[in-house]
């Protein structure tokens, strides 16, 4: 199988007045289509920002990041965001949702911006399968930590992605709600074939995906499958 994302000779450095301070350096890797990736580190050693960086949410300072054929790093920001509609879900570990909206109304706008159709119909059926139907018309502050976070997969679900990144999914939440937001995403994976790129620092989350991918102080530890 071909792959989805391929990371090559990756770097990310921040500028701020005269300081510089590398978070990535020398990163590459390739993620086949439809498997399931963790990338696992210590705190600080660039999770978050490789994840950002893979879905197209920022820009490498050099090398290149391939997703599903079209090189990012050759595309501004807007080009950008039509790539992360087309193809890419995201999800925060602090879910991220718009407060002053429903439920319902947060599936809705993904579906909105890329124009759908018959979208109310298609965000109640998002949110049914996530078991939150009886949810639409809560806000965000009436919710629970877990059902929040599956708002925010039925909205991540709304693009059929052909790749998942999370950023520590699972971060905020009890074992049992966890398990329920982590089955949902496997679950995607086998039965859409999504591709899931997880940062977590749950080693027993990382040992159900395929693949770790290890970072440490910015670079890669190993990258062995
Ligand atoms: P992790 O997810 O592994 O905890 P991060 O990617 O969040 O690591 O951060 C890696 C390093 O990059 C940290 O030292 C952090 O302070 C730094 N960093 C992250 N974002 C920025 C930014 N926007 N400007 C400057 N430094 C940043």
């Amino acid at each position: 199988m071909g792959s989805i994302l391929s990371v090559k000779n990756l770097a990310k450095i921040y500028k701020s007045g005269s300081n510089t301070l590398t978070v990535l350096q020398h990163i590459d890797f390739d993620i086949e289509e439809k498997s399931t990736v963790a990338i696992v580190g210590p705190s600080g050693s660039g999770k978050t920002t490789l994840l950002g960086l893979c879905a197209g949410l920022d820009r490498a300072s050099s090398g290149d990041v391939i997703l599903n054929n079209i090189n990012l790093n050759n595309l501004n920001e807007d080009e950008r965001a039509w790539i992360r509609n087309q193809h890419v879900g995201f999800i925060f570990q602090n879910f991220q949702l718009l407060s002053t909206l429903t439920a319902l109304e947060n599936v809705m706008v993904p579906l909105e911006l890329r124009g759908a159709s018959n979208i109310k119909e298609k965000a109640m059926e998002l949110l049914e399968k996530v078991g939150l139907q009886d949810r639409a018309s809560h806000y965000p502050s009436q919710l629970s930590g877990g059902e929040q976070q599956r708002i925010s997969l039925a909205r991540a679900f709304s693009n059929s992605p052909k790749i998942l990144f999370a950023d520590e999914p699972t971060g905020n939440l009890d074992t049992e709600t966890g398990e329920r937001v982590e089955k949902l995403l496997f679950d995607l994976n086998r039965e859409a074939g999504t591709t899931l790129v997880l940062v977590t620092h749950d080693l027993e989350l990382a040992a159900r995906t395929q693949r770790v991918i290890r970072l440490k102080g910015g670079k890669l530890l190993d990258n062995a499958e």
